[in-house]
């Protein structure tokens, strides 16, 4: 077994249907497949062995593809890095799995020049550093027989969005990823006639997995940008090039506040949000501008993306659908006890998309399970009589209140349904008489005034008292991981302590 065989395969089976368009770019699956062998050959020139990790830290391009299934081919381990990380954050990362490549691009270059330690890194590759990326290329052939590895061999090792801490090096094996692909194509019907929108970073499991893997293995073409830039998405949309839409939730509510959205979109088809809670409303306001439904889905690094999928046989607003196949479920409560259904606790996962551990950190291995390989996602959630999982909150992000406790959640759900809200985040912030104080912060609507008396008084046709925000916070703007998610410990670590 080896993920790069979904590669060779849709270059046999479809060598001439293009794999990747990038800018005015197309290249086909046989070329892509030639590029990538190249690479692989280039490696093992060097040194490279079955087993040996390489580093990948730079924006989505048709080479980092290339490289990523080089690497795996020649039956490597690729870990991925934000190319956003800056220097002490990618140096922490280097010096926690010390790959023994590192492929990179220049301008990330000087970045990893000034680190001290090189983390172990025998050497770097990049577009004119000591080892060129087209020198790698160059010294391959068209053709590398892709190295056989074992279904537990690990292939990828991705990192967590830091959405709750420091990130964690999830190891996925070759298992992991190929059943992840299988079930995100047989849930969205996907073929070879699909073309893709990448503009996530493909260094994180959404890009990486959901929306590259699960592509190359439906033998689709990618729509790669190197991140997003609206107008330019927007181009290739209407030119009628894209029929599936990847986005995270905020992307979904600021496309809502342009005109004429739904020509914008041209043939795309299929649309899905998944990496953070969509509000009901927006799944709403997206249906009726633009006819299209939002699909969303669950799922996390540890989980090599999907978990569960909102189908398209009975898609219900709201939830994230039901487990896609051979993946199961169950609500847990903090010792371990199933809940009964319909009751709120700890979403736990068991399936062979599940990690094999993290990456150099058995305690942290260790408390991410219960018995048989249950997985706690440290999300809560709860399973309705029809198995639809719907998501509560994450259990960081539960606040407790005067000893009540609060899901920011369904907070956010109901400012999110005024028209006068772009972007919200409910969190609490150490308050010395509540435990806890409910804060809101608002990113208006562009154009629109947002005023606190007039929120609160909304809030409390929809709340009880103690979950109604204590205080409200306008920004311009909400401090955002790489992968497009809220970063609600940046705005807990900004706030506390002012006024408690
Ligand atoms: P870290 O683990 O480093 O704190 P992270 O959990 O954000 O970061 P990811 O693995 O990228 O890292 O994200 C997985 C998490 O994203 C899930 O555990 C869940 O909290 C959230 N998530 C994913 N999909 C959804 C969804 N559809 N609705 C709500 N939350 C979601
Ligand atoms: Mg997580």
């Amino acid at each position: 077994m080896n993920i790069a065989k979904h590669l060779d395969r849709a270059a046999f089976f479809f060598p001439h249907r293009p794999a990747v368009s990038y800018g005015q770019f197309e290249i086909t699956y046989r070329d892509l497949d030639r590029m990538a062998n190249r690479i692989a050959g280039g490696l093992t020139g060097l040194g490279m062995m079955p087993g040996d990790l390489v580093g990948l830290c730079a924006p989505n391009s048709v080479e980092w593809i290339a490289f990523y299934f080089g690497v795996l081919k020649a039956g490597g381990i690729a870990v991925t890095f934000s190319s956003s990380l800056q220097n002490e954050e990618l140096q922490l990362l280097l010096d926690h799995s010390r790959p023994r490549f590192f492929v990179t691009v220049d301008a990330k270059l000087d970045q990893i020049g000034n680190l001290q330690d090189r983390a172990g890194i025998e050497k770097i590759i990049s577009e004119t550093g000591e080892t060129s990326l087209r020198s790698i290329i160059e010294s391959g052939k068209d053709s590398f027989r892709t190295v056989e590895r074992k279904r537990d061999d690990t292939a990828a090792i991705l990192y967590t969005g830091g959405t709750t801490g420091t990130p964690k090096g999830v190891m996925l094996t070759h298992e992991n990823i190929t059943v992840s692909s299988h079930n995100v194509a047989f849930s969205e019907h996907s073929s070879e006639i699909d073309r893709s929108l990448c503009f996530l970073p493909l260094n994180h499991v959404f890009g990486q997995i959901h929306i590259m893997n699960a592509t190359i293995f439906s033998c689709g073409c990618l729509e790669l940008f190197p991140g997003y830039d609206l107008e330019q998405v927007l181009a290739k949309t209407a030119s009628g090039k894209v029929t599936k839409l990847y986005a995270v939730p905020t992307i979904y509510t600021r496309l809502l506040t342009l005109e004429g959205l739904k020509e914008k979109l041209g043939n795309v088809r299929y649309c899905f949000s998944a990496a953070a809670s969509m509000a009901a409303e927006i799944v709403r306001q997206w249906k009726d501008r633009t006819d299209l439904t939002i699909f969303e889905g669950y799922g996390m690094t540890e989980s090599a993306s999907a978990v569960t999928y909102n189908h398209y046989y009975r898609h219900v607003i709201g939830s994230v659908g039901t487990t896609v196949p051979g993946i199961e479920v169950q609500i847990r409560d903090q010792e371990g006890n199933q809940v009964p259904e319909g009751q709120e606790g700890e979403i736990c996962i068991r399936g062979r998309n599940i990690m094999k551990g993290y990456l150099n950190n058995p305690t942290d291995t260790k408390n991410a399970f219960w018995e048989e390989g249950w997985f706690r996602s440290g999300d809560i959630g709860l399973l309705d009589e029809n198995d639809y999982l719907f998501i509560v909150d994450r259990l960081k992000d539960m606040i407790i209140t005067g000893g009540e406790n609060v899901y920011p959640r369904e907070v956010e759900e109901i400012i999110y349904s005024r028209s006068d809200v772009q972007e919200c985040a409910v969190v609490g912030l150490p308050d010395r008489e509540w435990g806890e104080r409910v804060t809101a912060f608002i990113v208006p609507r562009p154009g629109n005034e947002v005023s606190s008396e007039d929120l609160k008084t909304y809030l409390k046709q929809h709340l009880s008292a103690f979950k109604i925000p204590k205080r409200y916070v306008v920004l311009e703007e909400m401090p955002k991981s790489p992968a497009g998610k809220i970063l609600k410990r940046e705005l807990r670590k900004q706030f506390s302590g002012e006024d408690r």
